[in-house]
């Protein structure tokens, strides 16, 4: 087949700089060393982290997680935390390591600051996502978490102090029905975009190749909501057949047809090994074998 390798793809420098923590830290300390919750949204990524000495602790609620290690050194995720999980790591003797990504502490920062200034803040965001509770517990009671313009509709907000952001993984196109939402309702909120400059790119470079492929196959996880949303932008603005596989075993040869052009793409979190192997089974695959 006739693959385009779509640029920039896979890993981020915020997903480089916390695998680079965890191993340093599953090699050279002393005791055990945990993640708590996925590091990055891949589990390939986090097997491998495993072989090196960092053990997933893996709860939807981080302090329950946090009351299953009785000592050493955990890892708070990429996606960063709520200050509440950081304090209870620290109160019980924890070494802590931070992996947040800086771009998602630019949206922590906003947030204080904002909340230090009486504003209420709409947060368009993906429920149940580790990013959002981290990002809403920097100002419990202020942050007011929409994924939807219905959301934005039952809110129960009022005052000249309203901003709106955004969880840093979303796509420009499905969070600006929600800003536009809160535009309509508070034609003065302060709107701040904070989806990063990685997702972007990935995006902004999946919807140009879909103009010259058929289908786009996107290697990532289903956890991954940067990767998700790749899919999402091109089927939803170019129309086209796109596909979310974990490895190369999720690629169905049945999408495949003689003349085909396919573009592959990877996700912020998704190693460079797993999606060239995706790659080299695409480009040996033929689809009209002789
Ligand atoms: Fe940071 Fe963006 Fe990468 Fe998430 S996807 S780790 S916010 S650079």
């Amino acid at each position: 087949m006739d693959v385009l390798r779509i640029t920039p793809r896979g890993f981020c420098h915020g997903v480089v700089d916390a695998i680079r923590l965890a191993n340093e830290a599953g090699e050279t300390l002393e005791g055990p060393v945990y993640m708590l919750g996925y590091l990055v949204h891949n589990a390939h990524v986090v097997s491998e982290l495993a072989q090196h000495g960092v053990q997933l602790i893996d709860f939807d609620d981080r302090l329950a997680g946090l009351d299953k290690i009785e000592h050493g050194t955990v890892i708070l995720t990429a996606h960063g935390v709520s200050p509440a999980v950081k304090d209870r790591a620290v109160a019980k003797g924890l070494t802590v390591i931070d992996a947040t990504c800086s771009d998602v502490y630019v949206t922590h920062d906003l947030i204080i600051d904002l909340a230090e200034r009486d504003y209420q803040i709409i947060y368009v965001g993906k429920a149940g996502h580790p990013e959002p509770e981290g990002a809403i517990g920097e100002a419990p009671g202020r942050v007011h978490l929409v994924g939807t313009p219905d959301d934005v509709a039952a809110l129960d907000l009022d005052g000249p102090r309203i901003a709106v952001t955004t969880q840093t993984t979303l796509s420009i196109w499905d969070t600006q029905d929600v800003i536009d939402a809160v535009r309509a309702r508070w034609p003065h909120a302060e709107v701040h975009n904070d989806i990063c400059l990685a997702t972007q790119d990935r995006q902004e470079a999946a919807v140009r190749a879909a103009d010259s492929c058929d289908l786009i196959i996107v290697v990532g996880s289903q956890r991954s909501s940067n990767s998700k949303r790749l899919v999402e932008v091109v089927r939803d603005i170019k129309n086209k057949p796109a596909f979310l596989v974990d490895d190369v075993a999720d690629v169905d040869s049945a999408w495949f047809e003689p003349g085909m052009r396919v573009g592959v793409t990877a996700g912020a979190s998704t190693p460079a090994r797993v999606t060239r192997e995706v790659i080299e089974f695409v480009e040996a695959f033929d689809p009209a074998p002789a």
